[in-house]
């Protein structure tokens, strides 16, 4: 795959001072092979390069795209807030508006603080349930990514998998100790570590609907038994709606599956695109953060002003009555077509799709409720379907362990359009398996 001499040129040059020519690194192309795209700007379904060519945009830089690319009224909000000033570290009305909404919308959530990144919410999430409960150990799944803090970088998903290192160096073993690693729906797994370690368990985290590992949904009952578990052995539910967050359904995967965690974690959506975080849930627990309570947390620019009202915009859209009805039918136009194109070629493929999330997986499988299904998952065929689409100009996320996403944006024509290039690409795989 070559690319044009001005992006090898910017990506060398980004080397010489960003470890890897990247701010994160699952947007390396370590997992497809070739250098990545240099983005130029960005509008509606589309992205467009350093060299002007335009990709339909299946990223939404991993989520909070869901209007789409620099929507005009996200811009403008964000545009007067500027004018109004970047940063007072000090309380706004803006804030408590996105508290309000995010707590009218999420009803298991009554009090919420604003972060700068899910990272951060996920941190304190952990620190909470562990101040709260004065416990130590945590439960996680295998597959399920919750940002790069210490005690949830183990068997985490996505850029991890991809950089093929189950943990990270630098996390102590006295701190990954303390986190229990259990498989996605493993619902006996669930009920044995809580027979074995209940007493000590401090809270469970989980991805509803996981989307670190391409896509993998809930099996029936199982959230429902993390739940009853730590309602039997008093530990603190965590449901990770990062990336669910807003984009499964308005209310997050947890309005979806119908299940009520104690707390919650958000980002990607409630920015619109810029960098926001937030936790929250059950009064009694949230009293326990600083300066209410014991358990610390803080940011000099968390609550940012023009985050928080590019939020509120955002959810004015959210909150139109057809919107999800909306996404949904496009998820399910690009998912059926896809799903088509794979079968009249005789391709191996199967699609998965939540809201508007997708899942897209080189196989035979039937069934795909597991990490080790993905694990199965061809993944030179992915790549091979990568670059083909990247040529056409469609652009999806460079690993075959991410999910995709969609927004409101994304026309009939951009979908068919995939479509079309999907059937070159998956006959072209064909006769090369
Ligand atoms: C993206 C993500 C995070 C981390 O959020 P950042 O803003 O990247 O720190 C945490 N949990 C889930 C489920 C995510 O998808």
């Amino acid at each position: 795959m070559s690319l044009s001499p001005k992006q090898e040129q910017l990506f060398k040059q980004a080397n010489k001072h960003i470890p890897g020519g990247v701010n994160s690194p699952v947007r390396a192309f370590n997992g497809v092979g070739g250098t990545p795209i240099f983005i130029e700007k960005a509008q509606g379904a589309y992205l467009y390069d350093v060299d002007g060519k335009r990709y339909v945009d299946y990223v939404g830089s991993w989520g909070p795209m869901i209007l789409g690319h620099a929507h005009p009224a996200i811009i403008e909000t964000v545009q007067k807030a500027a004018q109004d000033g970047l940063s007072f570290g000090a309380p706004t009305v803006y804030e408590t508006t996105l508290a309000d909404i995010i707590c009218e919308v999420m009803p298991s959530i009554e009090m919420v603080r604003m972060t700068n990144s899910g990272t951060e919410a996920t941190m304190t999430a952990i620190r909470l349930a562990r101040g709260y409960t004065g416990r130590d150990k945590i439960v996680k799944f295998e597959g399920c990514y919750h940002g790069h803090s210490d005690s949830l970088l183990v068997k985490a998903g996505s850029g991890m998998l991809t950089l093929g290192e189950p943990t990270s160096k630098g996390v102590p073993a006295d701190f990954a100790q303390h986190t229990i690693t259990l498989p996605y729906n493993d619902i006996e797994a669930v009920k044995a570590c809580f027979a074995k370690f209940g007493q000590e368990i401090a809270g469970v985290i989980v991805e509803p609907v996981a989307g670190n590992m391409n896509l993998v949904k809930p099996i029936p009952g199982f959230l429902e038994t993390i739940r009853e578990q730590c309602d039997l052995f008093k530990s603190v539910f965590i449901i990770d709606e990062v990336m669910t967050g807003f984009r499964v359904a308005l209310g997050g995967a947890q309005a979806h599956y119908n299940v009520k965690p104690d707390l919650t974690t958000l980002g990607k959506i409630i920015g619109a695109g810029l960098p926001v975080g937030a936790f929250g849930g059950k009064r009694e627990i949230m009293e326990c953060i600083a300066p209410l309570g014991g358990v610390y947390q803080a940011g000099t620019l968390s609550g940012n002003p023009l985050a928080m009202r590019a939020g509120i915009k955002m959810f004015e859209f959210l909150r139109q009555p057809n919107f999800y009805t909306e996404l949904n039918a496009k998820m399910t136009r690009l998912m059926s077509g896809l799903q088509k194109a794979a079968d009249e070629v005789g391709l191996a493929v199967k699609t998965e799709q939540a809201g508007g999330l997708f899942g897209l997986y080189f196989t035979d499988q039937t069934e795909i409720s597991s990490f080790d299904h993905i694990l199965k998952c061809n993944v030179d065929q992915f790549r091979q379907f990568f670059h083909g689409m990247l040529q056409r100009g469609i652009n999806f996320a460079p690993s075959a362990f991410e999910a995709g996403f969609i927004s409101i944006a994304h026309s009939d024509e951009d979908i068919d359009f995939t479509i079309q290039a999907a059937q070159e690409v998956f006959a072209e795989i064909k006769a090369q398996a």
